[in-house]
């Protein structure tokens, strides 16, 4: 999070203080910082130099025309999963060669999209889509590139819902098949199968599973080999961490440590498909506080104008993000206590008093100052919250709330559930900043629709 600092008592992202940013854009907002993206592609790509990574940047994380538009001038290409993503990318001038395709449902027009485009290679997932590719290739009198995107069956530890790598996900392919495609990969005169792919989920905390999912590619190109089929490109996916907490997690340097000798060892060009690790810590979503309310047993909520529509994660994956005011003189404390899944109430007020006290080096009677709360939302839905009993210095009615890490899978994520327009998107750029995307009207809602 070094773009989002406090100086002055005040969150700046970049050179740009926050609460100017919302002042003239209004509120809820998704602020970016361009550089952090930046950061971010250097730092991975960086790190694996050593095997000559293709960076492709995972569109889903975050598809903002400008943000790619960023990327694809840094040098990143693009791992897309529809048509959709695919469009995005070619509209910001990407190279196509530097561009994979994943997914397990691609439908035939948007293979014939990406065939037409000569992107550099899907990711198949399923024996009916190879088939499928190599039908509409031939169509086209084209030869499609493709990878064979295992499913090694390695757990990635992380929460159910987003595992990939296990057999009873439905991703890629289990081995035991994917050496059958292998040894019938002649039948395919329209498809070229040059790539093994594994992604295992995200984000991973370790590098055990990427070690296991390597160790299992390398079991498999033996196989390959001995049916003619010559692998070019190893891609490792993505699911690299970042810290949502403060706490200091692994980095790129430290998956290539343990990674790069087998990856050396499996003799292809690498490709990586970093999603959050670019684009998590580049972006905030700020919100504003409209009401506060006390039940009769002592509860007290804070009532924002963003909602589960605006930043989903919370509600879909227990995700916990640090929340704090834009405005404040308490300082945030470095870490939060309460780890990934959330917060702990009065115990964690407490730990937190002491961290900011040692932080400020003085006895500041911060009972005064911190108060525990659920940050929620407007949405009619009980899973509209942020945050539960969480303990934030006390904020008044119009105050400014910033919900960190929301880069990623954030705005790509919202919806206008219950009829609310979407919130705008900010990329800041130094002293500068940008409305990348406008925030939608209530005529956008109704745009597509007839009566
Ligand atoms: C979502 C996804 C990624 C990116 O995951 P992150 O955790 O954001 O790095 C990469 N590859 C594939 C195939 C994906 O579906």
């Amino acid at each position: 999070m070094e773009f989002f600092e406090y100086s002055n008592n005040e969150l700046m992202c970049e050179g740009v203080r926050v609460k100017d940013i919302v002042s003239e854009v209004g509120s809820p907002a998704y602020i970016y910082s361009k550089k952090a993206f930046i950061d971010g592609y250097n730092e991975i790509k960086t790190a694996f130099q050593e095997a000559d990574p293709l960076i492709c940047f995972s569109v889903k994380s975050n598809s903002n025309l400008s943000v790619l538009s960023a990327l694809a001038n840094a040098g990143s290409g693009f791992d897309v999963v529809s048509g959709g993503e695919l469009f995005r990318a070619l509209k910001v001038g990407a190279n196509p060669e530097k561009i994979v395709y994943a997914g397990v449902g691609k439908s035939s027009g948007e293979i014939k999209y990406a065939l037409e485009n000569n992107i550099l290679m899907f990711n198949v997932e399923s024996w009916a889509e190879l088939q499928s590719i190599n039908k509409i290739a031939s169509q086209l009198d084209k030869k499609a590139q493709v990878a064979i995107r295992i499913n090694p069956d390695v757990d990635a530890k992380t929460h159910s819902k987003t595992t990939t790598g296990k057999k009873e996900n439905k991703f890629g392919i289990d081995m035991a098949t994917a050496e059958r495609i292998i040894s019938e990969s002649s039948k395919y005169a329209n498809v070229a199968i040059t790539g093994i792919h594994v992604h295992l989920g995200s984000p991973i905390h370790d590098t055990k599973p990427y070690e296991k999912g390597l160790e299992k590619v390398n079991q498999f190109l033996p196989k390959c080999k001995a049916n003619g089929v010559d692998i070019k490109y190893l891609n490792i996916g993505g699911g690299y961490c970042i810290s949502y907490t403060g706490k200091n997690e692994i980095r790129p340097k430290d998956y290539a440590a343990k990674t790069m000798g087998l990856i050396k060892k499996t003799g292809c060009k690498l490709i990586m498909e970093p999603g959050r690790f670019i684009s998590g810590n580049a972006g905030i979503m700020v919100t504003k506080v409209i009401y506060k309310k006390q039940n009769d047993i002592g509860k007290k909520f804070v009532i924002c104008d963003a909602g589960m529509n605006d930043l989903l994660r919370p509600a879909l994956y227990d995700a916990n993000h640090r929340i704090w005011p834009v405005s404040t003189h308490v300082q945030m404390p470095k870490v939060e206590g309460g780890g990934e899944k959330g917060c702990c109430g009065a115990k964690m007020l407490k730990k937190l008093i002491v961290e900011v006290a040692l932080q400020e080096k003085k006895p500041i009677d911060f009972y005064n100052d911190l108060e525990v709360v659920d940050v929620v939302g407007p949405v009619c839905e009980s899973s509209d919250v942020f945050a539960k009993d969480r303990p934030l210095p006390r904020v008044d009615e119009n105050e400014l709330l910033a919900i960190f890490s929301a880069g990623a899978y954030g705005f790509t994520m919202s919806s206008p559930y219950n009829s609310r327009p979407r919130p705008c998107e900010v990329l800041v750029d130094g002293s500068r900043f940008d409305v990348v995307r406008k925030r939608e009207t209530y005529d956008d809602l109704i745009a597509l629709e007839n009566i």
